[in-house]
């Protein structure tokens, strides 16, 4: 790097279905300055982009800065994109964004290098770099919201495999003609670890009598978070089924120390609600006795760290692997 050269800004961009935060850093990726705001799609992704570019500028003068003394921006984004060139292909929770190419038109808008992840590889970065995961060179991270998302960090990097595709956990089979998953398999991990299928079943088999009845004000408005608190009560039917639910991700997580015989394991989400006792001890039983010892032998599994701020780690923590990746020196 030029000694000459003064520390260069970087920027982060969470693009969230609901919410879309900015985070502005320095060359360490921590945030100095965030604003978010509701992501309101508008149909027209060229205006949501322009919209974009004017935060991003509005955040800047705020510092006294100009886009063009941005070191990186790196964005996290919902979903499917073509790596090679930057399109955003179709996220189910931004309407009218269909193949956006993203990474151009917020590059030509704002004159500096972009780049973008899947939300899940960046929260994986971000744990990495700055939560859960710091130091380890083999990582995976996990979270469990609607779906299942999961990052790689493997031999020090991430790992991204053909077109991006790499660390789909969640539709890796953990029952043969199980469960149908959203994506038109069956017995998908997702089926019984995502957000959205496990609040289906808890719709459906909720006992009346049961707490997380009571705490969703019936079955019907039942979610994880309800499950989650009532286990927490001492409610048995919600004990059990989080008990199921942890079992399942014991599988995956068996499969997953097989395959990447990774240092840390770092869980988001419903396994951070659910905590030490209902989740990560009976967890870490499970997978100490359905792998080799020699295999899963100083793996940790941990909670995630960076809880509310991750959003504004995410992006900061892509950007920060651009910076590195043009001034390799930065990383060492
Ligand atoms: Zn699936």
């Amino acid at each position: 790097m030029d000694p000459d050269a003064r520390e260069r800004a970087l920027l982060g961009i969470d693009l969230g279905g609901t919410k879309i935060a900015y985070a502005l850093g320095g060359e360490d990726g921590h945030p100095r300055r965030e604003r978010r705001r509701a992501t309101e799609p508008s149909g027209d992704p060229r205006a949501d982009v322009a919209r974009m570019a004017e935060d991003v500028r509005a955040l800047l003068r705020e510092e006294g800065l100009r886009p063009a003394e941005l070191g990186a921006v790196g964005i996290s984004v919902p979903g499917p994109f073509d790596p090679d060139s930057g399109t955003v292909l179709r996220p189910p929770n931004l309407p009218g964004w269909d193949a956006v190419p993203l990474r151009a038109w917020l590059g030509e808008a704002l004159g500096v290098p972009i780049q973008l992840e899947n939300d899940a590889n960046a929260a994986a970065l971000a744990e990495w770099r700055f939560g859960a995961g710091r130091g380890a060179r083999h990582l995976v991270y996990l979270t469990m919201s609607t779906g299942v998302g999961a990052g790689l960090i493997l031999d020090g990097r991430l790992y991204r495999g053909v077109r991006a595709g790499a660390g789909e956990l969640g539709h890796v089979a953990l029952e043969w003609q199980g469960e149908p998953c959203g994506c038109g398999l069956r017995g998908c991990a997702e089926a019984y670890l995502g957000g959205a299928c496990l609040e289906r079943r808890l719709r459906q088999i909720t006992p009346a009598a049961s707490q997380v009845a009571t705490l969703a004000g019936g079955r019907e408005h039942a979610t994880p978070v309800h499950l989650v608190a009532a286990a927490h009560a001492g409610d048995a039917f919600a004990r059990a089924e989080l008990a199921r639910y942890t079992h399942y991700l014991g599988r995956l997580l068996a499969v997953t120390v097989f395959a990447l015989a990774p240092e840390v394991i770092v869980l988001g989400t419903i396994a951070v609600a659910a905590g030490e006792e209902l989740c990560f001890a009976p967890l870490r039983r499970q997978v100490a006795a359905t792998t080799w010892p020699h295999v899963a032998a100083g793996l940790r599994i941990v909670p995630a760290a960076l809880g509310e701020s991750l959003a504004a780690h995410s992006g900061l923590a892509v950007a920060l692997e651009r910076l590195i990746g043009l001034d390799p020196g930065l990383g060492a």
